[in-house]
């Protein structure tokens, strides 16, 4: 017999205030339907469609072997804390000191304990729009005033210093940047970095964090300048990286944050008030990769530049669509304003009618309104086939 039942309410009304990521429930739809006996190409998911190279996978085969199977230090373990600094020396020429690392289950894990280190009512965090939709969901959640900053179109969706600055006010305690950036592939270029650094030098009050977790994806000779670069930043940047993107090691829940001196104690503690540390096997395996030949981060990356040179011309190409030239992730960003739907109407046609799943972009926030996210990690005759596929539904439309 089926009873009505009501949901008991949560007892903290903090959790309405959480948001989540709509790649999760697209994937779960793509699943579906796949199950179903239909073919999905998946463009939905930000994941790079390689399997982890192999010497990494026998890294953490090996540490399981060797008998790594119990907790490490919260921190992680030291050898990769030292690995990551002479990562982050060879590709910035910056030392920074291993005490300043923290390796956590995931690059997300950092935005969520910097959000919930710096956010509670009466103080303003600045994030971008379009942007990662976990961030203003966060920043909500903490009871802070979530205040967003447009990256557009025009600019090839980069970072404006006078943009993010004009917003800026006495309340704001954190500002989150992100480049080259998701959900748009835009990659902020080094002048404006210094400017805006030059205009926070007066407000040594405010924290910055940088993610930079698509840092090696750049393309067309642009360049990452990591926020690491700015020594004035030192004792209130955040940096987050990790090995989701670069090493295709999304599953292992890995990543990693440089902190100010000042707050690594405080962060170890909200670590070790959640997931304690990160699982051994995962460890090594990220010491492989940071210490192993670069070369496959390379090759990926080439092969997703390959797709980005297909996939933004055949995009321009679609009727009522129009797609700005991104240089950075595996992200192409175009209006869909032109087709009369709205973002989410020609997401579900997309997954309902074409079989090709992507992402609304009203789901990283009011101004991607308008806007679908492509993820071009997929093979390229899969995007091809996509491109088709939509190309011949268009012009039925
Ligand atoms: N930051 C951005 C901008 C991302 O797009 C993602 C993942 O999609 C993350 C952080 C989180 O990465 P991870 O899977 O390592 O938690």
């Amino acid at each position: 017999m089926k009873t009505d039942t009501v949901e008991p309410a949560l007892p903290v009304a903090a959790s309405d205030r959480l948001a989540t990521e709509s790649a999760f429930a697209v994937s779960a739809r793509a699943t579906e339907l796949a199950a179903q006996g239909r073919d999905i190409i998946n463009l939905g998911i930000g994941q790079p469609d390689f399997p982890t190279p192999p010497h990494i996978v026998e890294a953490g085969i090996q540490a399981l072997r060797d008998g790594h199977h119990g907790y490490t230090a919260p921190e992680g373990i030291k050898a990769l804390r030292e690995a990551v600094t002479a990562d982050l020396h060879r590709r910035y020429a910056v030392d920074v000191s291993p005490d300043r690392i923290a390796i956590v289950p995931g690059g997300k894990v950092t935005m969520h304990q910097a959000i919930l280190l710096c956010g509670e009512p009466g103080v303003e965090i600045l994030y971008p729009d379009p942007g990662f939709p976990i961030y203003r969901s966060m920043i909500a959640y903490t009871g802070a005033t979530p205040v967003p900053y447009p990256v557009g179109a025009a600019d090839g969706f980069a970072m404006k210093a006078n943009t993010v600055l004009g917003r800026v006010t006495d309340k704001t305690r954190l500002l989150i940047l992100n480049s080259p950036g998701n959900p748009t592939g835009g990659v902020t270029p080094k002048q404006q970095l210094d400017s805006l650094v030059a205009g926070l030098e007066n407000r040594p009050d405010i924290a910055v964090l940088s993610d930079e977790i698509y840092g090696h994806l750049v393309y067309d000779g642009a360049t990452h300048t990591s926020l690491l670069s700015y020594p004035s930043l030192a004792d209130r940047l955040i940096l987050l990286d990790g090995w989701s993107k670069a090493y295709a090691m999304t599953g292992w829940r890995l990543g990693y944050a440089v902190w100010p001196a000042a707050w690594i104690k405080a962060v170890t503690r909200l670590s070790v008030n959640s997931f304690s540390c990160v699982n051994a096997t995962a460890q090594y395996a990220g010491m492989a990769a940071l210490t192993g030949q670069q070369d496959c981060v390379e090759e990926m990356r080439r092969a997703f530049d390959e797709r980005r040179r297909y996939l933004i011309p055949a995009l321009n190409g679609l009727p009522g669509l129009s797609c700005a030239e991104s240089k950075g992730a595996f992200y192409a960003f175009p209006s869909v304003t032109g087709t009369g739907l709205s973002a989410t109407a020609f997401q579900t046609a997309l997954i309902e009618d074409c079989g090709v799943a992507t992402l609304a972009g009203s789901g990283f926030g009011a101004n991607g309104d308008g806007y679908v996210r492509f993820s071009y990690a997929n093979s390229l005759e899969r995007i091809e086939e996509a491109v088709s596929r939509i190309h011949e539904y268009l012009k039925h439309f």
